[in-house]
């Protein structure tokens, strides 16, 4: 008899996502006439870039044909990605890593995932709260997350970030943790952590032994200059953190799949006899493993967002959601509505008007101004009494859905 893993089936049977689809076909049904406008799900809108979309059409080319046809690629990436990634991504910022420490991935949702394999099942987690749900999800699968009670894992330690702290994580002192989880420009509070603050956490897991795994999807979001882009940029970081990057919201590759997990050769974790073992390694195992590379079609694409000309309209697609989240803060802000991030992420993070429940606004914002939003607490309990916009819309259908707002209001 297959017995099941049954800490799949502590997993709340509803993801976020697909309850906010039910409540919009619900609205849909009932409103057939009425046309919404979402600002929901965090995915991009705005078609590849043209620099990207000629190096996808020059590789199926070379696909076409027997002499340069590629089949199984390098589990961790091409070269010429690789060698890419570390010239523009990380060199110019003064952080000189190896080739062997970039994975290149099908995405972040995975790594982000799947790394979590490496460490044993009785590791405690810490997390940001608000989060990404992928990170939660993919420890309690394991069994390592405990159970679920009143909103919140057993053995996850929640670290809030709400209006009151600034959004600005406090190091749990108090209590144990093996592993933490960070988010910068964060998803979905649209908030951004400053370099000292880094430092503090770098030094922290330092100096307590614990990794961190830093999920930098949207570092190409940052305007600010004192915002660190790379973990990395902290000295000491690579003794102690993962960092994984992703072309989903930097170049609009949500559907074209890549992404790329740092693992430092210097990185270790310890085995009960207290010997340390270096995860670059055992990362590379696993991958060669249960991995057989990204496409060689999305890893040129990728390759593309380094071009010149690549690198200027990818810019160009960044700065027009930005506009977006300009203009999001500033209306929702004269509209006397509480708004944070959206300066440095694609995110805004709005807190309800009078205390009014995550839920509960989402409802009034769908019905009232037939606007979606994304309810804060399915984030995590810290969400509670806020809702998240999406700056990925068109000018067009932003700028309408605000009018929408201001009128209902
Ligand atoms: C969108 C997103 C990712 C990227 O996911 P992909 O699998 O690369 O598309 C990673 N982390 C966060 C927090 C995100 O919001």
């Amino acid at each position: 008899m297959a017995l099941v893993n049954e800490h799949f089936l502590k997993l709340p049977n509803n993801y976020l996502f697909a309850d906010i689809a039910k409540k919009v076909n619900v609205f849909k049904v009932t409103h057939p006439k009425n046309k919404l406008i979402s600002l929901g799900i965090g995915d991009v809108t705005q078609p590849l870039c043209p620099a990207v979309v000629d190096a996808m059409h020059k590789a199926v080319d070379e696909m076409a044909v027997k002499e340069s046809f590629r089949g199984y690629g390098p589990e961790q990436g091409y070269d010429f990605l690789r060698e890419a990634i570390l010239k523009n991504d990380f060199r110019p910022r003064g952080i000189h890593l190896d080739i062997d420490e970039v994975f290149v991935n099908d995405g972040a949702k995975s790594d982000t995932g799947n790394f979590q394999e490496l460490i044993r099942w009785d590791n405690s987690i810490g997390v940001t709260d608000p989060i990404y749900p992928v990170y939660i999800d993919s420890n309690v699968m394991i069994g390592r997350a405990g159970v679920l009670q009143e909103g919140k894992w057993s053995n996850v330690v929640y670290m809030p970030c709400t209006a009151e702290n600034n959004f600005t994580p406090q190091i749990p002192e108090q209590q144990h943790v093996d592993v933490i989880y960070l988010c910068y420009p964060n998803n979905p509070t649209g908030t951004v952590i400053s370099r000292e603050e880094l430092k503090k956490w770098v030094n922290y897991a330092l100096k307590n032994d614990i990794l961190i795994f830093y999920d930098a999807a949207y570092q190409a979001y940052i305007t600010d200059p004192d915002i660190p882009h790379s973990i990395y940029e902290i000295r000491g970081a690579k003794k102690c953190a993962i960092e994984f990057r992703s072309f989903s919201k930097t170049a609009g590759f949500t559907g074209v799949r890549c992404g790329y997990t740092i693992v430092p050769k210097e990185v270790t974790a310890a085995t009960l006899n207290g010997e340390r073992i270096s995860l670059n390694h055992l990362w590379n195992r696993r991958q060669c493993t249960k991995f057989n590379g990204t496409s060689y079609i999305s890893q040129k694409a990728a390759e593309a967002t380094y071009s010149p000309e690549g690198k200027e309209q990818v810019r160009g697609t960044v700065d027009y959601y930005m506009q977006n989240a300009a203009k999001m803060r500033t209306t929702l802000a004269k509209l006397g509505f509480q708004v944070y991030g959206g300066i440095n992420a694609p995110y805004i993070w709005m807190k309800t008007p009078e205390g009014m429940d995550s839920w509960h606004f989402f409802d009034e914002l769908l019905y009232g101004a037939n606007v979606v939003c994304t309810p804060g607490v399915g984030f995590g309990p810290s969400g509670e009494g806020y809702v998240r916009f999406t700056a990925f819309g068109s000018h067009e259908s932003t700028a309408e859905a605000l009018r929408r707002i201001e009128n209902w209001k």
